[in-house]
């Protein structure tokens, strides 16, 4: 039971555990002779009755009750000494599995902690691993117990008397049949769709908390709220639908195991034709008490089937980040010539999707020019703007910075080359300090500072109780989502990297905000190679070019007066936007 095509969990289990493999497989041994120990109580019970009711030497009694009593606890100790040794294997693998992934997580693409959530990934490498740990712990020598238990009754029942023993086991077997109906193949999807579910859920509540300040801003509670109540929803019908699968076979099962009684009652009418002997006596009052354990053992191995499955999904869980293609690190290590940025027919598409997200995109922007990407919401802007910063690579053509492909040049100076804005940068818990020092670890306070002042941080600043040194989030001291965007700002002229990209950086920004934000990026992008995406087309008027985007494809290009005489897509989004404007101020 257990096993799934094509996936040996306890091989990649033996894998993790390296050198503590094999205390694993002496865990579970030491786990099995205990198991074995404990059922010889049941043949001195057997034996206790038997003296009672043949009115045998009672003083024999002691002795079967004390040896009852020693291997009993003996095996209690041996068991301790098997949870010892699986303990002891169980961190190991953990460490390793988690050390594993935090190595694997570092050379990911950053694409992927947008594609996947980063809250999915922290569940795997939290919850997944310690799942794992649990099921090597305890779930494995318990499991080999839950095998032998049944076994050894078994032999014990069949042995002292195998007719009533045969009558026992009818719905022992009944009910065991139930349950292999409840663990089948469907199981293991089910358990998969449930731990999904619980992904979505926890990812939206996280989305949700953290958005909390964008979404007092601009009294977005309605849309933000829906996300997550509909994740809450999905969870409670899924598992609702999932109860109501397990309803019948549950019941069966439960009826079966409880059935046993009246099958030991059935037995002793039939055996008691013959007449009443006290063999007769002695094993349906040691049934009495014995078979309900066959009942334990059972429900026991029903557990150990459903442990393996929430194993096998962890692991599954836990490949699937090790099964993800790290960014291709070059080895050439090229520098680029200039700070020109020059997009070769560039085609994009999302794994899984079944369109591009970019089309065939061919650009070249100067070094120092600043250039504007406009254009629907879901015509691929920020997609585009990823792909120069190697988010992912491009599924075709090529990207080159200097005239250097971004493949060539290595991550690290990449990453020096390009700042990059994002919509909803988000602070971490932190001090300002930490918070604005994260693009440049060496920078002084002086220069931090610097960075805030340049980017109109100070009226923050200022009215924060402990200055830079105050943690963000903590004690009530929260800032709006234009005052984040703001520090956030100061990061990337800490950082100062002579390509600039924001991603409708000035979306979220209230108008008290607006104009601060503004002239914060002017102070950013002086002298530097610019690339904005903008929602408010008035932010990119003055641009060297603006490109088009739609569906994917560059439409058009050229600069405002250009475009508004083309009289195409940017002509229509502009009239659109100015009276969206005028709309505003009217109201
Ligand atoms: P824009 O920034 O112009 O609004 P995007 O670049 O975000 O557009 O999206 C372009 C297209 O790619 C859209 O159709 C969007 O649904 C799709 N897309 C964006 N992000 C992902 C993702 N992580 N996985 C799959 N598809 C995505
Ligand atoms: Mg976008």
């Amino acid at each position: 039971m257990g096993k799934v095509k094509g996936f040996d969990h306890m091989k990649l289990i033996r894998q993790y555990a390296g050198g503590h493999k094999h205390l694993i497989t002496l865990g579970r041994f030491i786990a099995a002779i205990s198991a074995v120990i404990v059922l010889v109580p049941y043949y001195d019970l057997w034996k206790i009755i038997s003296i009672a009711v043949n009115n045998e030497d009672t003083g024999r009694i002691g002795h079967y009750a004390w040896q009852a009593v020693i291997l009993t606890v003996s095996s209690l100790l041996i068991y301790i000494a098997a949870l010892l040794c699986t303990h002891i294997a169980a961190f190991r693998v953990q460490a390793n599995m988690r050390s594993s992934l935090m190595r694997r997580i570092i050379t990911l693409p950053l694409g992927v902690f947008d594609e996947d959530g980063t809250g999915k990934i922290r569940r795997i490498v939290n919850d997944s691993t310690a799942a794992t740990e649990t099921f090597i712990a305890h779930q494995l020598p318990d499991k080999t117990v839950a095998a032998i238990t049944p076994i050894g009754l078994m032999v014990l029942i069949f042995s002292f008397n195998w007719k009533i023993g045969l009558i026992c086991m009818i719905p022992a077997a009944i009910g065991f049949a139930c349950m292999m109906t409840m663990m089948g193949k469907g199981m293991q999807e089910k358990m998969r769709e449930y731990q999904n579910a619980l992904d979505v859920m926890s990812s939206e509540a996280t989305e949700y908390v953290r958005g909390i300040p964008v979404v007092k801003t601009f009294g977005q509670t309605v849309h933000s709220f829906k996300r997550f109540k509909d994740a809450i929803d999905g969870f409670g019908k899924w598992t609702t639908g999932y109860t109501l699968i397990l309803r019948w076979p549950m019941t069966a099962f439960m009826t079966c195991i409880n059935a046993i009684f009246v099958f030991i009652v059935i037995s002793a009418f039939v055996f008691s034709k013959d007449g009443i002997t006290a063999g007769l006596i002695l094993n349906i009052m040691y049934y009495i008490i014995v078979t309900p354990l066959v009942t334990v053992a059972l429900t026991k191995v029903a557990y150990s089937g459903e442990a393996e499955m929430t194993l096998i999904d962890a692991l599954k869980r836990v490949e699937s980040i090790m099964e993800i293609k790290p960014l291709e690190e070059s080895r050439s290590g090229r520098k680029p010539a200039d700070m020109s940025v020059e997009l070769k027919n560039v085609t994009y598409r999302y794994k899984d999707a079944s369109r591009d997200a970019v089309k065939d995109v061919s650009f070249r922007i100067l070094p120092g020019e600043h250039v504007a990407l406009v254009g629907p919401s879901g015509s691929g802007k920020t997609t585009l703007a990823e792909l120069i910063v190697r988010f992912f690579d491009v599924t075709d053509g090529e990207i080159l910075i200097g005239g250097a492909g971004v493949k060539d040049i290595p991550s690290r100076e990449l990453m020096k080359l390009v700042s990059f804005v994002f919509q909803d940068s988000r602070l971490i818990k932190k001090s300002i300090l930490e918070n604005v020092r994260m693009a440049k670890p060496d920078a002084t306070e002086a220069e931090v500072l610097d960075a805030l002042k340049k980017a109109q941080c100070m009226d923050i600043i200022e009215k924060l109780p402990e200055g830079i040194h105050t943690v963000i989030g903590e004690k009530g001291t929260y800032l709006s989502g234009g005052e984040q965007q703001r520090i956030t700002i100061a990061r990337a002229v800490l950082k100062d990297a002579p390509i600039l990209i924001l991603d409708e950086a000035t979306a979220f920004a209230d108008p008290d905000n607006e104009s601060k934000v503004q002239a914060a990026f002017e102070e950013l992008s002086k002298g530097k190679t610019l690339i904005m995406i903008a929602h408010r087309l008035s932010t990119v008027m003055n641009a060297d070019r603006i490109y088009v985007m739609d569906d994917g494809r560059c439409v058009e290009s050229g600069t405002h007066d250009e475009l508004m005489a083309a009289n195409g897509l940017y002509n229509r989004m502009f009239d659109e936007y100015s009276r969206s404007v005028d709309w505003k101020v009217g109201a």
